[in-house]
């Protein structure tokens, strides 16, 4: 029991750690934005619907059973079925970032992009990092249609890009999803800097032996 409560109380400090450094470099803004962790015990913490993510607070974060009941804690965020469509299609993976970041918004918003992967293979870290990035179609807030959109989706990639949205990202660690979203984020920078000059994106060959 105790090995449990502490990996609790390891987890709910990390996302509070997480969000607060997301927040105060700009990646997130207002109440924009969630994070959730799924414990050893298949239950779960996610940030709570309303709150900044440069001011949660440990105790109160909601708390969902295995079976995706909400617990304790606040009232979840009213995009906790985003995590949870992660989540149901990718057993091994135990934690979600969602970010409304500006640069990836702006490339979710772009008509031409690559539905089955809306950015171009610009460095390694991020082929190693993010991978393929499928579009998910827009849909409203709150629109159930939403989630089965996000899980076909999340049956292929990891990281799918919610158009006129922003990206969902799931990882085997916190930091895992971290990290990619905001490679991802970077890329969605880089990509919009470019825009409009010849680019060399890594090859097919060059992507392959990254993988290896
Ligand atoms: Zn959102």
């Amino acid at each position: 029991m105790t090995a449990v409560l502490s990996e609790e109380t390891r987890t709910r400090d990390a996302i509070v750690a997480v969000g607060k450094s997301l927040f105060e470099r700009g990646l997130t803004f207002g109440s924009t934005g969630n994070i959730s962790v799924r414990l050893s015990t298949g239950e779960m913490l996610m940030t709570p619907t309303n709150a900044s993510l440069g001011a949660l607070d440990p105790a109160r974060l909601s708390r969902f059973s295995a079976e995706g009941v909400h617990t304790a804690g606040d009232t979840p965020t009213k995009e906790a079925f985003l995590h949870q469509c992660m989540y149901c299609k990718r057993p091994e993976h135990a934690a979600v970032v969602h970010l409304h970041s500006t640069h990836s918004v702006a490339v979710s918003i772009l008509a031409d992009v690559d539905p089955e992967d809306a950015l171009p293979p610009l460095t390694a870290y991020y082929v190693m990092r993010v991978g393929a990035l499928p579009l998910v179609p827009y849909f409203p807030p709150g629109d159930t249609a939403l989630a089965e959109a996000v899980a076909l989706k999340a049956e292929k990639s990891h990281a799918v890009l919610l158009a006129n949205h922003g990206p969902v990202v799931a990882g085997r660690t916190l930091a895992d999803a971290q990290y990619a979203t905001e490679e991802l984020e970077e890329t969605a920078k880089l990509f919009l800097l470019l825009r409009g000059s010849a680019i060399r994106p890594l090859s097919d060959e060059q992507r392959r032996a990254l993988r290896r």
